[in-house]
């Protein structure tokens, strides 16, 4: 599995790792055994969130690491609401309760919110001066609100989250390129399109069937390989089963020619640059 700088505190990271959004609904011991096959597989960045399931996930995620824990590379959010000074401590608190561990590899403002960033900053590396984060970044900001940051706290802003798929490619506008300029991680969040992924029928899907069948590739995989060919990008897929997330781990074996490169950014075009940066 390549790997890939994670920001400057942080050590390098799988490509390719696992998201958990709604993995508490699927049945317990298939995810569970997902998430540790995953592992098994070196989809070490698994991603997960205080707003999951009200905090089911990441009890799913505790359980599925017990044992584990220096196999992973652990990420949390914490919700804009709690994201104050005294807020962001008490809420990595519950989340490391939960997830029954000392600590995170890091932790994520989940989206922009009302509490100043500076008290979000200050709070984050209180967490890290105390040992309960390793790292901090954010999730769904443009590049204002990257600026901000970047003015606060420079290069200890680990990493940027945010929607990005093949239907979906706003970000490399201004984000990516701001990203890469700044030495900021980009983790693609929903790299399927979130239970949209382009059906066989479809003049995309048969791009990517084409493409997936010349690499004896399957067309996830094909998605997959497009979005981490890249710098600085990551990708966290969820699979809330064990065959997805063979296929998914087989995608960083295939490497996609310039041809096929220029075939998909035909088949899925990036579209004009949206006023606001489209989110889930
Ligand atoms: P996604 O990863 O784009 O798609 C997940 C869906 O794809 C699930 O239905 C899954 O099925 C299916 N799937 C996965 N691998 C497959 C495979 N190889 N073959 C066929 N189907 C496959 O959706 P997502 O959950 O929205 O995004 C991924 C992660 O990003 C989330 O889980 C979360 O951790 C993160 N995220 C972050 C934000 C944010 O605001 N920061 C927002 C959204 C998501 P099964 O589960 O049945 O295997």
């Amino acid at each position: 599995m390549d790997r890939r700088r994670f920001g400057s505190a942080a050590p390098d990271v799988a490509v390719i790792g696992q998201g958990t959004w709604n993995i508490e609904k699927d049945r317990r011991p298939s995810a569970v055994a997902a998430l540790r096959r995953g592992l098994d597989l070196g989809l070490t960045h698994i991603d997960t969130a205080e707003m999951y399931g009200a905090g089911a996930a990441e009890k799913l995620v505790g359980e599925a690491i017990a044992g584990r824990r220096d196999q992973v590379f652990l990420v949390s959010k914490v919700l804009p609401e709690n994201a104050s000074r005294q807020g962001t401590v008490a809420a990595c608190e519950r989340s490391l309760t939960r997830l029954k561990t000392d600590r995170l590899d890091c932790y994520l403002l989940h989206w922009p919110g009302e509490h100043p960033l500076e008290d979000t900053v200050e709070a984050f590396e209180q967490l890290r001066r105390d040992g309960k984060i390793r790292s901090w970044g954010v999730s769904n900001f443009d590049v204002n609100d990257l600026e901000a940051v970047w003015t606060l706290a420079g290069a200890r802003l680990a990493c940027n989250q945010v929607l990005y798929h093949l239907q979906e490619r706003a970000i490399e506008h201004a984000v990516i390129p701001w990203c890469e300029q700044h030495g900021v991680a980009v983790v693609a969040y929903s790299p399927f399109g979130s239970g949209a992924f382009p059906g066989p029928r479809t003049k995309g899907g048969r791009v990517l069937q084409a493409i997936a069948e010349a690499h004896g590739a399957t067309p996830r995989q094909v998605a997959l390989a497009f979005i981490v060919q890249s710098r600085p990008l990551l990708a966290i897929p969820k699979a809330g089963r064990q065959e997805h997330v063979e296929d998914n781990a087989a995608a960083a074996g295939v490497r996609l020619s310039g041809t096929d490169i220029a075939r998909i950014e035909r088949a899925f075009p990036r579209g004009r640059r949206p006023r606001e940066l489209p989110t889930l």
